[in-house]
């Protein structure tokens, strides 16, 4: 379902100025397919370059979703979790237990979630959905 992100190129494309150590963030923000938080990132990142702070991933992520780049997820842990922007249009299931984020896609209910919007007289634009679960199969 994931396929790399050209973090690079969209920020080209928005004319943000891009420096080193951006560059580093924006490839490892579009190899990453597991919404990474600032500490996961900073962690890639400073592997590519040591020189790289944690603030600076802060500054980073941020400039980038404000730029409409990226797209940051809570996911009832309180941490703000980062995916590009440009994803194929997807929801998320979070295992309660172990943290693990399943995407999904699911025809009927992009369909409903249009048909409530009308009912309420509303076009929709987006949405976010979020289903918290805790997996069947797990024993003990
Ligand atoms: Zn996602």
């Amino acid at each position: 379902m994931h396929r790399p992100i050209d973090i690079e190129a969209l920020c080209a494309a928005k004319g943000l100025r891009i420096t080193d150590q951006r560059r580093v963030i924006a490839r490892v923000l579009g190899e990453s397919d597991d919404h990474p938080d600032v500490e996961a990132l900073h962690e890639r990142a400073s592997a590519i370059d040591p020189g790289i702070s944690i603030a600076t991933v802060y500054r980073t992520v941020r400039l980038f979703e404000e730029a409409g780049i990226l797209e940051r997820h809570e996911f009832g842990d309180g941490r703000s979790r980062y995916e590009a922007a440009a994803e194929a249009h997807h929801d998320h299931l979070i295992d309660v237990e172990t943290g693990k984020i399943i995407e999904f896609v699911d025809p009927e209910l992009e369909a409903l979630q249009k048909m409530i919007a009308e009912k309420l007289g509303f076009r929709l634009v987006d949405h976010r959905m979020e289903l918290y679960g805790v997996a069947l199969d797990r024993k003990g």
